[in-house]
Parts: structure tokens; C-alpha cells; sequence
């Protein structure tokens, strides 16, 4: 029996697979753990190979396999869609993040539109591909990463799977990935990636009734953030363009420092966020950065850590096939299915990188995603079921 795609994903948003957006979890974290277990279940009833791969406590990449026909080795088309099963953190949202309600033509809760539904519309294409076995079909392969909010792990291992003779066994990276995101039914062919990273100003601690004992060093970071002010608000924007995504950005989203009000502060950090565009090395976005600080500001002493985040942008440069043939099952639907870039960053980054044909595309919208009432709505919800299940008949030959 073919799965129903609203109450997968009821299923899924009562189940919490929370990042804790941080390297350091508290003890007893289960990250995404309860949606693998219940991932398993469902590969169980529909009768399709599970694959694990661990990428570490409690965070299992998990890929289901629908073989094709023909066989991938004897023409077959190699199809996989992706989805990430961690969502953002909870804390300020004004609905129940776990009650999966359905009211006024939506679903509402944590991970309703940033990605449950998007896996929510992969099982149910793979339960209708299970269950009509149609033949010729592309081998299928469903695929549920872990960490995509924060360290991108998942993504990032995952394709070792592809050929692992132990694993997946592919005989060639796969021909086409779609990538779940909330894109409006939109296809999204190029994106930025990220570099993020933290800085410090040090100084001398002194009492705060004879400052000039001290060296102040949120004084010092002013002097540094006035700069970078400066740098985000002119200069980045010569450093490089892409036609689908523009110029790369830079802001400033974290400030701390001081222990006390009377207290002369010793150290002050801040914490930046560098948009890559693609084609973009982050490294050298990084040492363009570092040089302007030191030029702009050279007696102020700056630490920069190693960057926590890099992920470069994805590049349109091998998906436009894949594009227009979804963006054409699109429009037979009735949607414009236009092919587009996008500010945010996505898993397909990780794919492009290996040489493997990429989109991004799904329900909802980028502005539902991480919000305090996030919701989906259920007719796109269906639309975008129908569109990667008739894009999966579809895919059988050049
Ligand atoms: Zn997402």
C-alpha cells in the first residue's frame, strides 16, 4: 500500500530530531535518532534495502534502495532523492513543535516545511514506485542525511556510500539528486555556501574606577567592527559575482565580552558570517578579510580562529540537464518551475563537489523555515509528491 504523504508527515514532526547547533551536546542528546528509528520502520513495511551509515553517536545517514529496471550497469538511470532529517532548535516557538496540528490548509510544527516534508514526499514516491514496480524505472535510492543545520556531516560522508562495494555499490556516481528544501516548487540551481568564524580582542583586566590602569578591549573591537562595517558594506561586493546568486555578503552576528561592569574588560570576541559565492575559496575570502583588518586597523591586535563553518557554494555548472527536465515535469503541473539561485546554503553542495548532477527543490518557502510558527501548506505539500513521482517515471533514458 502506497503511503499517504500528511499523515508520514504528521509522524514525523511528532518525532523531534533537533540539532543542537553546537559541537559540544549535553549527555544524553539523541539528535536525530528518533526519525531514523521510525525511517527504518517505514523501509521495513515498504519492503526496500536499508543502508546505515554511521557518522557518529546517535547519527545514522539512512538510505533505502529500490532497484531499477533496467539495471543500473545495463542502461538504468541513477536517481536520489535527499532529504535531511535534523531540524532547528525549538526554543521561542509560539505553536507545539511536536503536535503535528493540520488547521486552515497546513501542518504546523518544528520541521513541517525545513525538511520533514520533503522526506515526507520522498517515502511516499518510493511507497508508489514499491508498489507499481513500473517498468523501465530508474534505481531509486532515498536518502535521509543527519546534521545539515549545523556541521554538514552528513552530507559529507554520504557520498562515500555511493561505490562502497560493502555499502551502496554504485557503478558510477548517480545521474541526477534531488536535494529537499523548501523551494516554492522552484528549482534551485545555484546557491552560496558559508565561512564562519570567531575573532578576539585581548587587553588588561583593571578595575573600573581607574580604567586607565587597563586596556580596554571591547574599545579595541570597536575599532575592529567599525572596519568590518566598512568591508561588508563596500568592498566585498568587488570580490566576485555570480549571475543566479550575485555578490558574496559579510555580517557580523555575534558579539561578547567583559565580565563585569566594573571590571576594565581583558578580551572581547565576535563571531562572522562570510556568504561564498560559487567558485569562491573560502580560504581566500578568509586571508582578504585578515589583510584588510590588519591594514585597516594595524594597531589593533586581532585573533581569528580556525573558521567552524566551510561550505563552498554550488555551482550550476553540471545540473543543467537535470534542471530543465524537472523544471518541465513542473510545468506540466502547472507551476513555473523556474530554474533559480538562492542566498542560503543546502546539502547539494556536497554532491556537486563529487560530480554528480544536482538540484535543490521542494514545498514550502525558505521564509517558513526555522520560524517561530512554522507550517507547511498541504496542497504544495501533494503538488511536490506528484511532481518527483512523475519525475521518477520519467527518468529512464537520456
Ligand atoms: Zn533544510
Amino acid at each position: 500500500m502506497p503511503l499517504e504523504v500528511v499523515s508520514i508527515l504528521r509522524e514525523l514532526v511528532r518525532r523531534p530530531s533537533i540539532n543542537p547547533m553546537s559541537r559540544d551536546a549535553p549527555q544524553g542528546t539523541l539528535f536525530e535518532q528518533p526519525v531514523t528509528d521510525y525511517l527504518n520502520e517505514v523501509f521495513q513495511t515498504l519492503n526496500v534495502t536499508p543502508y546505515r551509515q554511521q557518522v557518529a553517536d546517535h547519527r545514522v545517514n539512512l538510505v533505502a534502495r529500490l532497484d531499477g529496471s533496467p539495471a543500473p550497469s545495463e542502461g538504468g538511470k541513477i536517481l536520489v532523492l535527499e532529504a535531511h532529517q535534523d531540524t532547528v532548535p525549538v526554543t521561542g516557538m509560539t505553536i507545539d513543535p511536536f503536535a503535528a496540528e493540520v488547521r486552515a490548509g497546513r501542518l504546523w510544527g518544528r520541521g513541517a516545511c525545513d525538511v520533514k516534508s520533503g522526506i515526507a514526499c520522498i517515502l511516499t514516491v518510493l511507497s508508489r514506485l514499491a508498489a507499481e514496480r513500473p517498468d523501465p524505472r530508474p534505481t531509486v535510492l532515498v536518502a535521509c542525511t543527519v546534521d545539515e543545520e549545523f556541521g554538514v556531516t552528513g552530507a559529507r560522508a554520504f557520498p562515500d556510500m555511493w561505490m562502497d562495494p560493502e555499502q551502496l555499490d554504485l557503478p558510477r556516481v548517480p545521474d541526477a539528486i534531488i536535494v529537499s528544501e523548501p523551494t516554492e516548487l522552484d528549482v534551485v540551481v545555484a546557491h552560496k555556501g558559508s565561512l564562519r568564524w570567531k575573532c578576539h580582542t585581548h587587553g588588561r583586566a583593571a578595575h573600573s574606577s581607574r580604567p586607565s590602569e587597563g586596556e580596554n578591549a571591547i574599545y579595541r573591537m570597536s575599532r575592529v567592527i567599525n572596519a568590518t562595517e566598512r568591508y561588508a558594506a563596500t568592498m566585498i561586493h568587488q570580490l566576485a559575482s555570480h549571475p543566479l546568486v550575485g555578490v558574496p555578503t559579510l555580517s557580523l552576528g555575534r558579539i561578547q565580552g567583559g565580565m563585569s561592569v566594573n571590571v576594565v574588560p581583558d578580551q572581547c570576541t565576535i563571531e562572522i558570517d562570510r556568504r561564498i559565492v560559487p567558485g569562491e575559496d573560502w580560504q581566500v575570502a578568509w586571508e582578504h578579510f585578515k589583510r584588510f583588518l590588519n591594514e585597516t586597523v594595524p594597531d589593533v591586535a586581532v585573533t581569528h580562529e580556525e573558521p567552524y563553518t566551510t561550505t563552498p557554494g554550488m555551482s550550476d555548472r553540471i545540473n543543467g540537464d537535470l534542471a530543465k527536465r524537472l523544471s518541465k515535469v513542473i510545468q506540466q503541473h502547472g507551476h513555473p518551475g523556474h530554474c533559480v539561485g538562492v542566498t542560503y546554503g543546502t546539502n547539494a553542495w556536497a554532491y556537486t563537489s563529487r560530480e554528480a548532477p544536482t538540484v535543490v527543490f521542494g514545498p514550502g518557502s525558505i521564509q517558513q523555515a526555522h520560524t517561530v510558527d512554522e507550517w507547511i501548506e498541504i496542497d504544495q505539500l501533494e503538488q511536490a509528491t506528484d511532481i518527483l513521482y512523475a519525475f521518477a517515471r520519467s527518468f529512464v533514458h537520456d
